[in-house]
């Protein structure tokens, strides 16, 4: 990358190390990413970052995992079948690697005052709901329904025991949010693929009478687009 560039990317973006890399899921890697510049940041639950993933201009989102205030970001990247720079980059990050993100964004984020949390999701959708299940206490009305391609891709979630888990291809996402059948009046969390968000939207909005600015809706990815934001 010529100099100038790299001065005005120093400007513009935040800049860390990797210093932990290690499986967290079987197809999902925890990279620790930390420096001085990520102290402070205070990113709300739910929130992402965006990552330049192969030492060029390329970015591509990630929610933060975790957050440590002293100066640490936590990501987990999928690796999927058709792994573009995102995977490819989440795959092979080794301890040492300089990373350029920016800062946390986004207005899909946890509702601590909600009645009741309602998680509908798949693989990538489950880091930010990993975030905003860890920021509420014990004994919270929590419910939801992750879908995962295998029993091992399941992220370990706080409050996993109240979340239903069912694997691709068996049961639809909007079939299982039918089964659930959440009573309206808390607020629902759909994060995912792009159509089955907007699936899983309608059930909630149609089927299940839900209002639809409860209903707070993130597609992730979509088959044949690159990297949505
Ligand atoms: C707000 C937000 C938060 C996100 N948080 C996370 C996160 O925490 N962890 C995470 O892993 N990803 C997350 N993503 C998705 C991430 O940004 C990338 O889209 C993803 O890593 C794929 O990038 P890629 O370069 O590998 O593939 P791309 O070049 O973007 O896409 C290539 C092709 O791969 C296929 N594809 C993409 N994603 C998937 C998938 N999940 N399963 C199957 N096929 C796929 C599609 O057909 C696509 O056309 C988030 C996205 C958004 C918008």
């Amino acid at each position: 990358m010529p100099a100038l560039l790299t001065r005005v990317l120093d400007l513009l973006m935040l800049q860390g190390t990797v210093t932990e890399a290690e499986p967290v899921a079987s197809r999902m890697r925890r990279l620790r990413i930390e420096g001085p510049a990520l102290a402070g940041l205070d990113p709300r639950p739910g929130q992402q970052v965006r990552v330049l993933v192969d030492g060029s201009l390329t970015r591509r989102t990630y929610s933060v995992w975790r957050y440590d205030p002293s100066g640490a970001v936590e990501l987990c990247v999928l690796d999927h079948p058709k792994a573009g720079p995102g995977a490819r980059w989440g795959r092979s990050a080794r301890t040492g690697d300089t990373v350029r993100l920016g800062k946390p964004e986004g207005s899909f984020v946890l509702r601590p005052d909600a009645a009741h949390h309602v998680f509908v999701g798949d693989e990538t959708a489950s880091v930010a709901f990993g975030a905003m299940l860890a920021a509420l206490p014990d004994g919270a009305p929590v419910s939801g329904c992750l879908e995962t391609e295998s029993a091992d891709d399941r992220l370990p979630l706080p409050h996993a025991g109240r979340l239903t888990w069912s694997l691709r291809g068996a049961t639809s996402l909007p079939d299982a949010v039918r089964g659930l059948s959440p009573a309206p009046g808390g607020v629902a969390y759909v994060a995912g693929e792009a159509r089955t968000v907007q699936q899983v939207r309608q059930t909630l909005v149609r089927d299940a009478g839900w209002d639809r600015r409860a209903v707070l809706t993130k597609p992730f990815w979509a088959p044949g687009k690159r990297g949505l934001e």
